[in-house]
């Protein structure tokens, strides 16, 4: 994720509901005044849909610390490894692709600049490092279910499969707009039906409560948060029809992700709900995506640079069902 980043185009699919449910006292540890989402208690099975590392953390990683610290079975699927994204430690600038290296650091060259030089980066090296990056965030918010969209659970039947970053650049409105840096595998360029099929494929088999995800336009338009709402909304349809020996699973609830870019416009009338989570898991997890988040106390920042206060209240608004709605498919 390059910043903080609308509401869901297709609003004919929200669903008016109430505020935050409040977990059983005593089960959440040292967090205050503890909020879960409306109908999804501390026994549930929660599906996080999220396109990179470090998004995960970043708007619902409150969220799913607190569910995992109340007992609730947390999964996060993630489908790229954040190949394009850029690299915030100096030491770590030779991962980032398409990176120019001004600095001898940079470039794998010592200070008398006679070492050798680093070979362009293709995405791998930072798809590793951003894969260690990620599991230890999810142990910082005590999340033991991972997977990579096409893996496991999520892969298709002919065999495993990956996903890339598709890769962003800003607009002139201020919203993220494809790169012009293509990789082989890019998210947002693949078949939608089939990367919703392989989303299917873990939701019948998780079975979750609830499933969590970017709203239509992905908060901020990062071309791969944009698809990875189309997918799930897709999946969640496909979901409901058996499958083989494989029964159909509707997912009971269905929220989109508001704490992504706080400053969208909502509509009238349509509630905010906030979660209350673990922001100290949260601050720890976001220590572990140190390509690309840095946090001093209670603020961290991003590549742009700026700083924000880190908080441990995620917001969201509840989906109905919306695939057969807004026809994705
Ligand atoms: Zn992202």
């Amino acid at each position: 994720m390059r910043r903080p980043l609308a509401f869901p185009s297709c609003v004919c699919a929200l669903r008016i509901c109430g505020g935050g449910a409040r977990a059983p006292a005593g089960r959440l540890g040292a967090m205050e005044n503890p909020t879960l989402l409306p109908g999804v208690g501390p026994d549930a099975t929660l599906l996080f849909v999220h396109a990179h590392p470090d998004d995960e953390t970043l708007v619902t990683g409150a969220t799913m610390a607190a569910y995992a610290a109340a007992g609730a079975r947390v999964v996060l699927l993630t489908c790229t490894r954040g190949e394009l994204g850029e690299v915030i430690p100096p030491e770590l600038g030779h991962l980032e692709v398409g990176r120019q290296l001004r600095l001898p650091q940079e470039a794998g060259m010592d200070d008398a600049g006679t070492g050798p030089v680093a070979p362009p980066a293709d995405g791998t090296g930072l798809a590793r490092e951003r894969e260690r990056e990620l599991a230890s965030a999810l142990a910082a918010l005590g999340v033991g279910e991972h997977l990579w969209l096409g893996q496991g659970l999520a892969a298709p039947a002919s065999g495993e499969v990956v996903f890339r970053d598709s890769g962003m650049q800003w607009g002139t409105d201020g919203r993220a707009v494809a790169a012009t840096t293509v990789l082989a595998g890019s998210l947002s360029r693949e078949p939608l039906a089939g990367e919703a099929a392989l989303v299917a494929s873990a939701i019948r088999a998780l079975r979750p409560d609830a499933v969590v995800t970017y709203s239509a336009d992905g908060g901020y338009g990062h071309p791969d948060h944009v698809r990875t709402h189309q997918l799930t909304m897709a999946a969640l349809n496909l979901a409901a029809r058996d499958a083989g020996d494989a029964p159909g699973w509707d997912v009971p609830h269905v929220f989109a992700i508001v704490s992504d870019r706080p400053e969208r416009p909502l509509e009238p009338g349509v509630p905010r709900i906030s979660v209350a989570g673990n922001k100290a898991a949260k601050a720890a997890a976001m220590r572990e995506h140190r390509t690309q988040v840095v946090v001093d106390g209670d603020r961290y920042a991003l590549s742009d640079d700026v700083w924000r206060d880190i908080s441990g209240v995620e917001e969201f608004v509840e989906l109905a069902p919306p695939p057969s709605v807004c026809g994705v498919l």
